[in-house]
């Protein structure tokens, strides 16, 4: 058997860190996921540098951020012809494979290049009897996609050559919307969440973005995200072809008459009053998705469980991770895009006994473009010098070097989209502070958005304001932290080569 380390890697979409019980979780328990964290160490500041899904992978893959790596939209895909981590490793001596969410592109030029075994889903897959396309061939898996991804990479592991050290990446579907959980599990989380402290935001005090952020809970979920129907049922809210439409939120008068039917149990509900409705559409946004977190924990729980069986727990670094975090109703949101904490931060954490002490936590800025080159480095190969991380293998054996980041930089670009209506911004966070500037370009996938394109700075003290309610930019108190940050920022555009919109000047 080889003594080379291996390397599982396994990657959510869309799962926050605040539903898992290592980060502390106030609505679920996730005990499997819970062993990685406490048999290895758990990253508190481990950064997206582009909070939504296809930027996130490329920038893993790559070990490059999206200006570089070229995908910096959903709809800007990875060129195969390119260099991954995957091609190095592959070429270093291990096997690799990739099992799940791709979401990279489709097509000779999109399939994943470099591993000996691939099979994906197509787009965002769906989650029952999913089809993938296995090395170029499609195929249709029954089953729920959270079991079936998990079995493909249990068969991959089970007739891959022992002699040689693996790469496994193990891209989870779930829990993205529309969150549609395994039958077997709509029994579990029906029993009240807490709300998040902000999930009454009303966004005063900050740029426009968070107000124009067609993301919340109230006004912008489906009847397909939750499973209603209205009563009494009419063309439009029929559950069926039109279940694409958004669950009215209806007015105090038309509160008596209004009424929704869960499509599944045909349970029907009525509201007391339109606090009674905000608080009934959270508790179901965190069941179904909590349901499908739960495949999630038992699946990671069956992959540790074979490496246990197989001998291979001391040799294998194992990864969990998801490509950005997600709002649970945090500041009445659900969905990610923003620089703001609950979408920024990504959970993170490895065990490999041969390296990392069990029950550890790290503080250090890490980011997903730091995968990559921890990857090699742990695998003992080249790093080339093309990506733009670094290797977060010091900080897995405990010690911080003292020339390491004291930062994490995000840059989203799709302004104003058609759905969310996010807008465009790049920015910093530290411990202490986040600088964000919201440059609103005019360069949105529906291509102009006139008028909106007044470009606004945002600061947050994260000591005093962890939250994230009050934007203190222009308060005279924290004009000298504005110049640093800004100092820190332009500094960080310059040394990975991203342009900047607004205007650098000479900073400390
Ligand atoms: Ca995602």
């Amino acid at each position: 058997m080889t003594t080379r380390p291996n390397i599982l890697f396994i990657m959510t979409d869309d799962h926050a860190s605040q539903a898992m019980g290592c980060y502390g979780s106030r609505i679920n328990a996730t005990p499997n996921l819970d062993r990685i964290a406490n048999e290895g160490i758990r990253f508190d500041h481990c950064y997206v540098t582009n909070s939504i899904c296809t930027p996130s992978r490329a920038a893993i893959l790559t070990g490059t951020h999206n200006h570089v790596n070229r995908v910096t939209t959903l709809s800007t895909h990875l060129d195969n012809r390119m260099p991954n981590v995957a091609k190095h490793l592959r070429s270093g001596g291990y096997q690799t494979a990739i099992v799940g969410k791709w979401h990279l592109g489709q097509g000779p030029r999109h399939w994943p290049g470099g591993f000996d075994f691939w099979s994906v889903l197509p787009g965002q897959g769906i989650y029952h009897d999913p089809v993938f396309y296995e090395m170029g061939e499609k195929t249709v898996a029954p089953g729920y996609v959270t079991d079936v991804t998990t079995g493909k990479c249990l068969s991959w592991l089970d007739r891959r050559d022992p002699e040689k050290p693996f790469f496994l990446m193990c891209h989870h579907k779930a829990p993205h919307r529309p969150w549609n959980p395994k039958p077997e599990h709509r029994s579990l989380y029906t029993d009240p969440v807490p709300t998040p402290d902000t999930y009454d935001d009303t966004y005063e005090n900050r740029a426009r973005a968070a107000a124009e952020a067609h993301m919340r809970i109230t006004n912008d979920m489906t009847y397909d995200d939750l499973d209603l129907v209205q009563l009494p049922e009419s063309p439009g809210h029929t559950g069926g072809m039109g279940s694409h439409k958004f669950i009215p939120h209806p007015t105090e008068e038309e509160l008596p008459a209004f009424s929704l039917r869960c499509r599944n149990s045909g349970e029907r509900f009525t509201f007391e009053s339109l606090a009674a409705l905000k608080r009934f559409k959270y508790q179901r946004y965190m069941q179904k998705y909590l349901q499908c977190v739960h495949s999630v924990d038992e699946n990671v729980g069956r992959l540790l469980d074979y490496l246990d069986e197989q001998g291979l727990r001391e040799n294998t670094m194992v990864v969990y991770t998801s490509d950005q975090g997600f709002y649970l109703g945090e500041h009445g949101w659900f969905d990610k895009r923003f620089i703001y904490e609950e979408s920024f931060r990504m959970p993170f954490i490895v065990r490999y006994p041969s390296l990392v002490q069990p029950e550890t936590t790290c503080d250090a800025m890490v980011s997903n473009v730091d995968f990559a080159q921890t990857f090699l480095d742990i695998a003992g190969l080249p790093q080339p010098n093309y990506m733009q991380g670094r290797s977060i293998r010091p900080l897995l054996e405990g010690t911080v070097p003292d020339d390491w980041t004291d930062l994490a930089y995000h840059r989203y670009w799709m302004n104003q989209d058609d759905v969310h209506n996010a807008y465009a911004h790049y920015g910093i966070r530290t411990h202490d502070y986040k600088l964000i500037y919201w440059y609103n370009d005019d360069c949105g996938e529906d291509g102009a958005n006139p008028g909106t394109d007044q470009p606004e700075w945002e600061l947050f003290d994260l000591r005093a304001d962890p939250l994230e309610l009050r934007n203190v930019y222009h308060d005279e108190a924290y004009a000298e932290v504005v110049r640093v940050m800004k100092g820190k920022l332009d500094r960080e555009m310059l040394r990975i080569g991203d342009t900047p919109m607004h205007e650098p000047e000479n900073r400390v």
